[in-house]
Order: structure tokens, then C-alpha cells, then sequence
């Protein structure tokens, strides 16, 4: 019986700690996700295509100019006619290219003539275009581009100084006629465009970078530490064409287990992508810490509360049990666990070979004491013999209220004879006192029957027993005791 009541607390414990951790977990879990959606939302969709606007926007700012420069120079008929009239007089294309230069700020100004393959540059003929050379295999290109496209936007050692990298603005020169007579245009030092880029990078620290149509970085800060590609790009092997095939583009990505946000549009105007890369927040990982946090204190709380409640618990089941075993009026043991404690004396019997006796104990005209006195003062009588027998026990022994003024004795150990003293014991010290309730001196008796186990019986047969003693002992005139055996 006891021991299903502690599976049953040990179950209601278990249930009740999955319950409060799988509830602490799936909270935590959804905040955490619902955070993290919402981080991720953020960047994605926010803060890091504004970043691109911003660089997009000055980065235009910075380049539109020399493009438009170079479209100047390319439809001025100065240009034309000069080249037309067989390039005569270098000194004045000189004189125009430099001032060019001066006047626009730019490092660079340069026109290639196809019919001479002059290159004029502001401080004079630089070189003649080589079909074979590979430094010069930049003409050749801007040559066959589409009819569509009027230049190109390059980036390259400049032919005027080798040890500068420029952005070249290349743009085809046409006659009157539309018949292709040269490329002119302007250079722009790579390193403001890289001091831009490098600027975004520190200030968002966020990754910017360019490539052209093909995915090749043509363009990064100082402290750019990809790769030389898209395509070679850790992560991003899938996802170029992705890039590559759209004018924008916005996801993440995995990289080394952590998560990268992209973001890629096309500036037509040069052909490039601007890419913008951001890795994982750091706000996540206090996401993730909070998160943690929240586990830690869920499981201190659970555990808090399951202490709580198996102590509260163990409380109550001890009262309920105590409160199922025992008589609510004397404090005795009711009828009902005499059994439980009677096999239990039998098995402690049986190893020790030890007798075991009981002693069956009724007031004698106690019906009187109701009558004389009241139902209450009856009641206190009761308690009073209830305590009186059981400052005369052992600690082994037990108490038991049988019925309204009978008590059950179970002692063990003990044979018939050593168990009549006892009763005789008892039967004297009850008769010799007198009780005082209320001013009022009661006297009473008791009757006792004693019987001794005897192997075989039942602990019916053996209360049958003690019974019959008892009645013997109420007709032999009641104060005293009687044995069965
Ligand atoms: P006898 O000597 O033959 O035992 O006479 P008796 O009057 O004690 O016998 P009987 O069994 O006829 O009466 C028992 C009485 O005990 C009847 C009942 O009213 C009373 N009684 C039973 N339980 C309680 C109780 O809890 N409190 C009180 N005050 N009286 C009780
Ligand atoms: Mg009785
Ligand atoms: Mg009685």
C-alpha cells in the first residue's frame, strides 16, 4: 500500500518536472527563435541593403563623374576632328588632355587613336597599342564591344605609371559617320574608391567588395580576406550565379558554421556588383546567452519547485497515512491496520521463534459513565485509558482501538503467561485510579481476555479466542482477567 502511493509521488514528481522543463524549454525556444527571426529580418531586409544604398549612392557619386567626363571627351568634335585631320599637331591633344585633367582632378587622361594606335596621354605620346601585347589587350576589348555599349569601366596599372592601380573609364570615339577612330577617357585613383570601401567596412563592419559580371573581386578594401572569386568563395559556390544573374539579391548563407547575410546589386553603370557581407550579429550571441540564461534558470526554478512540492508532498501523504491508520479521538491505531501490524509481528515471530500475544480490554459499564456524566465527559474517559495503557507498552507493542470502549493489545514477544501479568497490570492500575473531569471523581474497571497465538490459527481465530476470555471474565463479574488457552 505504501509503496504505491511513493511510485505514485515519484511518478507526479517525474511528470511534473518534464511538464515545467518541456514549458521552459519550448518558451525559451520560441523567444529565442522569435528574436532571432526578427535579428535576422533586420539585416536582412534593412540595415544591410541600406548600407549598400549608402555606398551604391556614393560610390556613384564618385565614378558617374568620370564616366560622364569621358563621354564629353568622347563626342567632343574637337577630339574627332583633330583625329580626322590625321592627328597632326599632338601638342594640341596634349594641351586638351591635360587640361582635361587639371580641370576634372583626375590621375589620369588618355586618347588611343586606331588609325596611328597613338597613345596620347596629358604629358605626351606614351607608347604605340600592341596587337600582342597583353598590357594593351584592354583596346582591343573596348573595340569589339557591342554596338550597344559606348565604355567600359576597368580596373588596371595605369600605362603612364605602372605601379598605380586605376579605374579606367574606356569610351569608343566614333566619327561623324559612327565609324570607330579611337578609345579616350579618364583614370580615377583606386584608392578613394578604396578608402570608401574600406570606410563602409570599418564604420558597419561589414565586408565590401565588387566583382564584375563573371563574379571576379575586382575591387575590395585593404583588409578584404576573401577570396578572388564568388565561385571560390567558402559558401557562396552555389549561390553565384545566383548573384550573378540578378541586378539584386538578398539571403544568408552558411559559412564555417556561421550564419553570413548578402547582399548583391548590380551597378550598371560599370558592370560591377556591389557586394555587401555581413556575418553573424553579435546581438545573436546574446540572443544565444539569454537563451542559455533562461535554461539555467528554468532549471533552478524547476528543481526549486519540485523540492517544493515533494516536500509538501511527503507531508501530506504522511498525514493521510496517519490519519488512515490511526483513531482520530484516543491517537490508538484503528482496526483496520491491526492486521498489517499482526503479519508483521508474525514474520519478526517466525525468524526469532518469540511468542506473540493479545490482550482484548473492554470498560466495564461504561454505558454508565455515558449515562451519569455525558457523551464528552465519556469521551475524555476513553482518551484518559487510551493514554494510561500506553504508558505501560513497549515500543513494539501495539495499541488499538477494537470498537467504541474496547481495546485491542497486540503484544509481541511475549507468551500467555507473561501477557495475564501484564493484563493484570493493567486491569490494577485502572481500577486504582481515579479520574477527576471537570471536579467530578470517576472510578471504573476494566475486563480483560488474553490469548496466546498458536501456529496454524488466524489472527480471526486468535481474536475469537481472546473474545471468548473476555466474555468469561464480564459474566464472572467483570474486573478481571481471563485466559484462553
Ligand atoms: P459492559 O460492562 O457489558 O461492557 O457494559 P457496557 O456498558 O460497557 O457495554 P456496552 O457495549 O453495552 O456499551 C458500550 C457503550 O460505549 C455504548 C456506547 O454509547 C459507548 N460508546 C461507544 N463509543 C463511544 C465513544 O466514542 N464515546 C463515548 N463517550 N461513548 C462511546
Ligand atoms: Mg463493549
Ligand atoms: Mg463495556
Amino acid at each position: 500500500m505504501g509503496n504505491n502511493v511513493w511510485n505514485d509521488r515519484r511518478k507526479f514528481i517525474w511528470l511534473l518536472s518534464v511538464l515545467l522543463l518541456l514549458a521552459f524549454l519550448v518558451t525559451s525556444g520560441i523567444s529565442y527563435k522569435v528574436a532571432h527571426d526578427s535579428l535576422s529580418q533586420q539585416i536582412e531586409s534593412n540595415t544591410l541593403p541600406l548600407t549598400s544604398d549608402n555606398i551604391y549612392s556614393e560610390i556613384q557619386q564618385d565614378l558617374l563623374r568620370p564616366i560622364f567626363i569621358s563621354s564629353l571627351m568622347a563626342q567632343d568634335t574637337f577630339v574627332r576632328d583633330w583625329t580626322l585631320n590625321l592627328e597632326q599637331e599632338p601638342e594640341k591633344l596634349i594641351r586638351y588632355l591635360k587640361e582635361i585633367q587639371d580641370k576634372y582632378d583626375t590621375v589620369t587622361s588618355f586618347f588611343v587613336s586606331e588609325q596611328s594606335r597613338n597613345y596620347y596621354h596629358s604629358s605626351g605620346i606614351l607608347k604605340q597599342i600592341q596587337d600582342v601585347d597583353p598590357n594593351d589587350a584592354w583596346y582591343f576589348r573596348v573595340r569589339s564591344l557591342p554596338e550597344s555599349e559606348h565604355y567600359e569601366v576597368n580596373i588596371d596599372a595605369d600605362t603612364a605609371d605602372r605601379s598605380k592601380t586605376t579605374v579606367f573609364v574606356n569610351y569608343k570615339v566614333f566619327d561623324f559617320e559612327g565609324k570607330f577612330i579611337g578609345v579616350t577617357g579618364v583614370g580615377l585613383a583606386v584608392e578613394k574608391v578604396k578608402l570608401l570601401v574600406e570606410l563602409y567596412q570599418k564604420r558597419y563592419n561589414r565586408r565590401v567588395f565588387f566583382t564584375d559580371r563573371l563574379g571576379n573581386v575586382t575591387l575590395h578594401g585593404d583588409a578584404y580576406d576573401g577570396s578572388g572569386s564568388l565561385q571560390t568563395s567558402a559558401g557562396l559556390e552555389q549561390l553565384a550565379t545566383r548573384i550573378l544573374t540578378s541586378p539584386s539579391a538578398a539571403f544568408s548563407y552558411k559559412k564555417n558554421g556561421k550564419t553570413v547575410y548578402l547582399n548583391s546589386r548590380l551597378v550598371s553603370e560599370f558592370k560591377w556588383y556591389l557586394i555587401v557581407e555581413q556575418e553573424e550579429a553579435p546581438q545573436e550571441q546574446d540572443l544565444l546567452n539569454t537563451f542559455w540564461g533562461n535554461l539555467v534558470l528554468s532549471l533552478i526554478v524547476t528543481i526549486g519547485i519540485l523540492f517544493i512540492s515533494n516536500m509538501t508532498l511527503g507531508r501530506y501523504q504522511r498525514k493521510l497515512e496517519i490519519m488512515a491508520s490511526t483513531d482520530k479521538l484516543t491517537g490508538a491505531a484503528n482496526r483496520q491496520v491491526f492486521e498489517e501490524y499482526f503479519q508483521q509481528a508474525l514474520n519478526n515471530a517466525q525468524s526469532t521463534q518469540a511468542a506473540i500475544s493479545i490482550l482484548l480490554l473492554d470498560i466495564d459499564h461504561f454505558k454508565k459513565v455515558n449515562d451519569n456524566y455525558g457523551h464528552s465527559i465519556g469521551d475524555l474517559v476513553l482518551k484518559t485509558v487510551s493514554n494510561l495503557l500506553r504508558g505501560q507498552l513497549q515500543e513494539k507493542d501495539v495499541l488499538c482501538r477494537w470498537g467504541g470502549e474496547e481495546f485491542l493489545i497486540l503484544v509481541p514477544e511475549m507468551d500467555l503467561s507473561r501477557a495475564a501479568e501484564l493484563a493484570e497490570q493493567f486491569r490494577r492500575s485502572i481500577s486504582q485510579r481515579e479520574l477527576k473531569v471537570n471536579g467530578i471523581h470517576i472510578s471504573i474497571t476494566v475486563s480483560i481476555g488474553v490469548a496466546e497465538f498458536q501456529p496454524q490459527e488466524t489472527s480471526e481465530d486468535l481474536i475469537k479466542r481472546a473474545d471468548l476470555a473476555l466474555y468469561q471474565a464480564k459474566e464472572a463479574g467483570r474486573n478481571q482477567v481471563v485466559l484462553n488457552n
